[in-house]
């Protein structure tokens, strides 16, 4: 989707540090991280949020855990633990329309909100 901050990078039309991808999911590590490892994985598909989610995108969400738990063990963080965060729309605090999870690692993560 043009005008998508994630689509660009997505596309390679702005540069980042890639994690991991596939045909189908794309993970880079966050510009300002919030963690010693801050890393967002995205659907390429352009997905706006969580709320926007169909029926037919449930494989793909699958996927995008089984990613995230791959690249918790090969970046090593796995065993400690990590947290993943999607934030949804306005009250979430969602800045980018591009559906992400971010996944914090690193530390002892403070400031539970659940
Ligand atoms: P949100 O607040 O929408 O859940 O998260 C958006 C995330 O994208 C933020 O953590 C922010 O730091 C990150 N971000 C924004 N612009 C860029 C960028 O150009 N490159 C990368 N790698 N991350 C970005
Ligand atoms: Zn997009």
């Amino acid at each position: 989707m043009e005008d998508c901050l994630f689509c660009k990078i997505i596309k390679g039309e702005i540069p980042s540090k890639k994690v991991y991808e596939d045909e189908d999911v794309l993970a880079f590590y966050d510009i300002n991280p919030a963690a010693p490892i801050h890393i967002l994985v995205i659907p390429k598909k352009h997905i706006k949020s969580l709320a926007d989610i169909e029926e037919d995108d449930e494989k793909l969400l699958g996927k995008i855990h089984m990613v995230i738990n791959k690249i918790a063990e090969e970046k090593g963080f796995k065993e400690e633990g990590y947290r993943v965060i999607i934030n949804c729309g306005k009250n979430g605090g969602q800045e980018v329309m591009h559906l992400h999870f971010h996944i914090l690692a690193g530390k002892k993560l403070g400031e539970k909100v659940v």
